[in-house]
């Protein structure tokens, strides 16, 4: 059970995947035949939006199975999961090497990376979703071509969710890539970095990658000792957020300081600062004197930092 409730996006409002049915290759196939399945046709992993008006969120824009087909072929398409209507959704991918690109390309226009959709916010949350899941899935096939045991060329089986070699019979899964985002707090402070990469005046909680061997609670520290050098000691598991740029789950935590003195890493980071609840409350409403500021709403950094000023985590 997450520790809070946060306003993150969640599977729950997602399609129903029916995951039991992807073996079923009859099912699949009836379901791509049937008149009322849609197509998230992505271009080089871009999502397919419908222009909008400024200030107006964009919506996904969807083909029917025959328009997606008439668009370029021959494609993979992946079965997602069945609407609330009991519709099938289906996704696909036209590489740029595909003969067909260009004309897709122009066809779907405008065609938008789904990190700036995600942070733009789209008009409906589970559309939000699907474009995670089409994009996570369909990015883990691109890259994906190969057996990893032979290096022949891998066939998609299960609706999209294997992929098989027909050389040496190896069968590959979808990866997922956990990391951990953690908010460490000292009192009425908490920790901020800002990455060598990030926008100037840009300030985000920590995060890194889980490592082999590692548990949630020890990758937190670890990553925290790492990039600063504090010591943290007790970490609960906040709430936790899909991510499929291009495939990670980020595992929201709090963790309790130890010490203060920060000394930053500066091959990651190039600056990491304490920051106190009145001060953080002015970079969540873009109001910092210095112009300071915080991940957008989407983000699991942004729920973090809003449940430390709301008080809503523990104290330490
Ligand atoms: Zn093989």
């Amino acid at each position: 059970m997450p520790l809070l409730h946060l306003p993150t996006i969640t599977s729950e409002k997602s399609l129903n995947r029916r995951a039991e049915m992807r073996r079923d290759a009859a099912f699949i196939d009836a379901a791509f035949n049937a008149s009322g399945s849609r197509v998230l046709f992505l271009a080089n992993l871009r999502v397919p939006i419908h222009p909008t008006l400024d200030r107006v969120p964009p919506a996904l824009r969807w083909l029917s199975v025959p328009e997606a087909q008439a668009l370029a072929a021959p494609l993979d398409y992946a079965f997602l999961g069945e609407d609330e209507t009991g519709a099938a959704v289906f996704a696909c991918n036209v590489p740029p090497y595909h003969r067909d690109f260009a004309r897709v390309e122009d066809a779907l226009s405008p065609l938008v990376d789904l990190r700036s959709l995600a942070v733009q916010g789209v008009s409906h949350e589970t559309d939000l979703l699907i474009a995670a899941e089409a994009r996570a899935l369909l990015g883990w096939h691109a890259h994906n071509r190969c057996c990893p045991r032979c290096g022949g060329p891998l066939r998609l089986i299960e609706g999209g969710w294997c992929r098989t070699c027909a050389g040496c019979g190896q069968s590959t899964w979808p990866r997922t890539d956990p990391a951990v985002i953690m908010l460490i707090t000292r009192g009425d402070r908490a920790l901020l970095g800002h990455e060598l990469r990030f926008p100037d005046k840009f300030y985000s909680t920590l995060a890194g990658y889980i490592e082999p061997g590692d548990d949630i609670e020890h990758a937190v520290r670890r990553e925290v000792k790492e990039e600063t050098d504090v010591d943290v000691g007790a970490v609960r598991y906040v709430a936790s957020q899909p991510w499929p740029f291009p495939h990670l789950l980020m595992i929201g935590c709090w963790g309790e300081a130890l010490t203060e003195a920060i000394t930053v890493d500066r091959t990651e980071l190039s600056d990491a600062r304490w920051f106190d609840r009145a001060e953080l409350a002015t970079m969540l409403a873009f109001a910092h004197p210095e112009g300071l500021f915080v991940p957008p709403r989407i983000s699991m950094a942004h729920m973090l930092i809003r449940a430390f000023v709301d008080g809503a985590l523990p104290r330490a």
